[in-house]
């Protein structure tokens, strides 16, 4: 007989663990409340960066990981996923380029006329900006992605079912192995203090006709990154558990937008909002043994970095079951 797993949760982190598990053949139920892109996962950005999340000797090797996996998706046309350069700037003085970004080849951008007009095309920046550098990143359309892994979870054999999980002891006690991936959610389901929600607002806007994604993270928070049919402005990131879009932070978000990119401010399509499930003591991934002696790992608490970060930790969850079972 085949082993069975629980997995609570279909944002990101839930759909790349069932995957990995199901792909192993293992027969893999997905337990979740909102699916797709009605979860934080389909509010996101989302390109590959470290960003909003603990600890940094553990995330930043996460995301390296899943940076190479991330890029042999982008292979693949069905996957949504895609390279992008993007340009991460700041306001003011210099911005420092991580270690890790510089083993990527991350370049420095000095914000002078000719340069930006050159390779940019946009004239305001050099007004705005005062340094920045460049790096390949993959950029992951999430309308295609979450799509993507929820079709490639059926196909090796994994059900979703559409269910509220107060207390992981609810799932069937058939199931040998729970992994619980509930984001924000596992405050409650997990009863942990340490998450807080990092509210995020995004607008999406008409497909604009850049070759880059502009990202500034001092404030206010800035980016606007390019997809296959349309554009992501953003953003936002407050402690609120606040789900409904603010007018105010969509006004404030598109004329930052424009502004930096110099165009009339679009027509906005879509407002979406996400809690990042911020862990103030870092994600939590590890296992723990349940009264009735089942494994459930921990997989959650991945803040403004979930997809950064979905292959190496869904991997480990997967080593951390092979090793103890
Ligand atoms: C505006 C914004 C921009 C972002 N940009 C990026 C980016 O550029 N790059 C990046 O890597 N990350 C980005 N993030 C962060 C990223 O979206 C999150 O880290 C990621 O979505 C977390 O995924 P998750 O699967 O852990 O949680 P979620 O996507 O929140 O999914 C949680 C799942 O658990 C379910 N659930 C919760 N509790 C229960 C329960 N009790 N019973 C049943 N089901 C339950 C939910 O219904 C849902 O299915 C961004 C986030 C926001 C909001």
């Amino acid at each position: 007989m085949r082993n069975r797993a629980a997995v609570i949760g279909a944002g990101v982190s839930g759909l790349t663990c069932g995957v990995v598990f199901a792909e192993r053949r293992w027969d893999v139920t997905i337990f979740a409340d909102e699916t797709g892109q009605k979860t934080t996962s389909g509010a996101a950005a989302a390109v590959w960066f470290p960003y909003d999340a603990e600890p940094a000797d553990k995330v930043i090797p996460w995301s390296l990981i899943t940076y190479e996996r991330l890029r042999e998706l982008a292979r693949d046309s069905r996957s949504g996923v895609s390279l992008l350069e993007i340009w991460q700037f700041t306001r003011v003085g210099q911005i420092p380029i991580p270690d890790w970004a510089k083993n990527l080849g991350a370049r420095p951008i000095s914000v002078i006329p000719s340069e930006v007009e050159g390779s940019l095309r946009i004239p305001a920046l050099p007004s705005i900006f005062s340094h920045g550098y460049a790096l390949n990143v993959p950029l992951i359309d999430t309308t295609i992605y979450l799509d993507y892994l929820a079709n490639r979870f059926h196909n090796a054999g994994g059900t979703i079912e559409s269910a509220h999980i107060n207390k992981v002891e609810e799932i069937p006690r058939d199931f040998d192995v729970i992994v619980n991936c509930a984001g924000i959610g596992a405050r409650e389901l997990a009863r942990d203090s340490e998450l807080e929600p990092h509210r995020g607002q995004v607008v999406i806007v008409p497909k604009l006709d850049l070759a880059q994604a502009i990202v500034c993270d001092d404030a206010p928070l800035m980016y606007a990154i390019p997809r296959a049919h349309d554009c992501v402005f953003g953003g936002t990131n407050s402690i609120s558990e606040n789900r409904a879009p603010s007018a105010a932070d969509t006004t404030a978000i598109v004329s930052e937008c424009s502004r930096i990119l110099g165009i009339e401010a679009p027509p906005v399509i879509v407002v979406k909002v996400g809690l990042r499930p911020f862990r103030k003591s870092g994600v939590r991934l590890e296992r723990e043994r349940l009264s009735d002696g089942r494994t459930l790992i921990h997989n959650y608490g991945h803040g403004g970095a979930g997809f950064t970060l979905s292959w190496a930790c869904a991997e480990e969850v997967w080593a951390i079951v092979s090793r103890t079972g």
